[in-house]
């Protein structure tokens, strides 16, 4: 018998990863696709960085490290923590995890119980609800559209809160729509979630450093709800380094305690390796990231532009991260050689294999109208992309 557990019959496969998949094995077919489906900084990893990995594999950092990453890394975590967002952290309130990833569905693991409920602000990151459902928590979805640029106001937060509501994730700056928080309005949510002491607020910032509305800005900072505040960040996108796999969390200790209890039982702590070459980032040069964000940047500028030129695409102007979630409701119930466009899925899939531009459809972030496309690729490329994109959609009908 070969019946796999409900728990996981439940889960829904990622849909980032799955687009960017389809779009290899087009490619293996020789296909010419331009992947802009999954989220990855194009750039190699910084020399320096990379340099500290083989010191390492030299020096024999090849022993099982502590479970919440060695003291040295935990201990550079915390100087950047004080450094670039004057937030006071003991090394024993950090876990290092594999991955970004790993330390989210930690902190829900670790929080949430059956019949929890979990607000999530949508558009969402597709992994945050899958999480949740992991941990039998029951998802509160709280839905801001284009015209308040994605962002949940205060009033929408205190009316989705029960007495069983026991976390808050928000994501500044956004992935998908690259919404960025001001300072002014995560105190606004700061102000209502004081009244709720019950509530875990987990801050997923991993898009810290891609941020072009200015200084980064964390919920964290806020000393009314700071001891309920977890903070989620890692190397992958600033520092270029998604497949070192390389996440930690700046939590009160009980969940850091918590956290490190269940990683101790399941995964135990993350490569020495790529520990090392993590200390390093947040120890060596900063120039490769402002490098990095300032290309970032550009590409912004230009998606904004070529997707403003696509007919019946809304386009709001991303502040952080590096994705385009336009809303292309316009395009929805059309149809294509007798095949309607249901939702944004649809259409992905149609430019998936008419376009030969791998994109994700908005349904897997809550936001069925709109599209996400990911501009962390060279700039011939995302030009190239956004013309066969405006091609294909003029031949819906
Ligand atoms: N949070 C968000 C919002 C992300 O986009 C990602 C990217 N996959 C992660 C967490 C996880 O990052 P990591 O590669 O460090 O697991
Ligand atoms: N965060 C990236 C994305 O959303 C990487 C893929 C994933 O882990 O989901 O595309």
């Amino acid at each position: 018998m070969s019946e796999i557990s409900e728990r996981l019959a439940a889960l829904s496969p990622s849909e980032t990863l799955a687009m960017s998949q389809k779009s290899d094995e087009l490619k293996a077919q020789g296909i010419d696709v331009i992947n802009l489906s999954v989220g990855e900084p194009d750039f190699f990893t910084p020399g320096f960085i990379k340099e500290a990995a083989r010191k390492a594999i030299d020096e024999n950092f090849s022993f099982y490290s502590p479970v919440p990453g060695y003291l040295s890394l935990r201990q550079a975590i915390v100087a950047k923590l004080k450094r670039e967002n004057n937030l006071d952290y003991q090394p024993g309130q950090i876990v290092c995890s594999n991955g970004a990833k790993q330390s989210v569905c930690n902190v829900l693991l670790s929080v949430v119980g059956p019949g929890d409920e979990v607000i999530v602000p949508a558009p969402y990151w597709v992994s945050y609800v899958e999480m949740v459902k992991l941990a039998e928590g029951k998802n509160v979805i709280v839905t801001a559209g284009i015209e308040q640029d994605f962002k949940i106001t205060p009033g929408q937060l205190e009316a989705a809160i029960t007495p069983r509501t026991k976390a808050l994730i928000l994501c500044s700056p956004s992935n998908p729509t690259g919404s960025v928080y001001s300072q002014a309005e995560l105190k606004g949510l700061a102000d209502v979630l004081a009244h709720y002491p019950r509530i875990t607020i987990i801050s997923d910032e991993i898009y810290e450093h891609i941020n072009y509305a200015g200084k980064h800005e964390s919920i964290a900072q806020f000393d009314s709800i700071r001891d309920r505040v977890v903070i989620i960040n890692g190397v992958s996108k600033g520092y270029a380094m998604t497949g070192w796999r390389l996440g930690w969390i700046a939590a009160p200790q009980w969940i850091a305690s918590a956290c490190n209890k269940l990683q101790g039982q399941y995964t135990s702590g993350p490569s020495s390796i790529t520990q090392k070459a993590a200390e390093a980032a947040y120890n060596g040069p900063q120039d490769c990231v402002e490098t990095m964000r300032q290309a970032f940047e550009r590409r912004r500028d230009l998606m904004v532009q070529l997707g403003n030129d696509i007919p019946g695409f809304q386009v709001n102007r991303p502040q952080g991260a590096f994705y385009l979630f336009p809303d292309c409701s316009y395009y929805i119930g059309k149809s294509f050689n007798g095949k309607k466009m249901t939702h944004s899925a649809d259409l992905a899939l149609f430019l998936l294999e008419e376009a030969h531009v791998a994109a994700v459809g908005g349904v897997a972030f809550g936001a069925p109208g709109c599209i996400r496309f990911s501009y962390a690729t060279a700039d011939e490329k995302l030009v190239e992309a956004m013309r066969r994109v405006k091609v294909a959609l003029a031949g819906l009908g």
